[in-house]
């Protein structure tokens, strides 16, 4: 196996990666392989950030009549349980892990402080970040894009369902094509579903690219950390 590019990676996990094929809640066997993979990272000396939606659980869009404020903080909410869990998998496979949540809950995680988080990841721990960015009306994308900046990650990997960004939706359209490279500012103009565009304006400004691959494939994760063409790469 080839030396992996980056150093320190930002891997964001959607809550719907974390489901399987239930679709909802939490399926540990899902979980317990990524938690593999991601060992395998960290014994190759890769610093490991991660970042957990909570769409599995909840999503303030869920929320229909309610306040939109509200249902947002139920989903930020969601991602702690999914923290917890991934946390519980890595830890049972000898990996020490730190959970930081950007709303403090002191008895079950660590309050998110950036220098911490940086002398956790020095130190071959796994960060992960719940609660998102802390603020409604924002998601989890941004969160990584965030994160990733503040602790300087070298690049983003975005585990998705699908094997990396389309022209068009191929589950509806047979001959829809992948991509195997664009810029922020094409995804930003053609408005192609790989992050929603806070998320995707925080990578271009910070100049952090962004790996786009599925997750079902095994292997996926270091296939990409060190080069090989997987899925799609976004960059300035
Ligand atoms: N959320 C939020 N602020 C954040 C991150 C998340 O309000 O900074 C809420 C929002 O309601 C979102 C939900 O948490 O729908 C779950 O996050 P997201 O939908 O991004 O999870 P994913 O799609 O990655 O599973």
């Amino acid at each position: 196996m080839t030396k992996p590019m980056y150093k320190r990676i930002m891997l964001k996990l959607s809550g719907e990666s974390l489901s399987g094929e239930k679709g909802y809640g939490i399926d540990f066997d899902v979980v317990n392989r990524i938690s593999s993979e991601i060992k395998e990272l960290v014994d190759m000396g890769i610093e490991v950030g991660a970042v957990v939606g909570g769409g599995n659980i909840w999503r303030g869009r869920n929320g229909g009549e309610m306040d939109r404020t509200t249902a947002d903080y139920m989903g930020m909410l969601a991602t702690c349980i999914n923290a917890m869990a991934l946390q519980d998998s890595l830890e049972s496979m000898g990996v020490v892990t730190r959970v930081q949540t950007a709303i403090e809950m002191r008895e079950i995680a660590e309050p998110f402080i950036r220098r911490k988080a940086m002398r956790h990841l020095e130190k071959g721990r796994v960060v992960i970040f719940a609660s998102g960015t802390g603020n409604p009306y924002f998601s989890t994308d941004t969160a990584a894009a965030l994160r990733a900046a503040e602790i300087e990650a070298d690049v983003i990997l975005l585990a998705k369902k699908i094997d990396g960004v389309y022209d068009s939706d191929p589950n509806i359209n047979k001959n829809a094509k992948k991509y195997d490279k664009l810029t922020f500012q094409e995804v930003l103009e053609k408005d192609l579903k790989v992050m929603d565009s806070t998320a995707t304006s925080l990578c271009k400004d910070n100049n952090i690219p962004i790996i786009v691959f599925a997750l079902d494939e095994v292997g996926n994760i270091k296939k990409a950390l060190c080069g090989e063409k997987i899925g799609t790469i976004v960059g300035n």
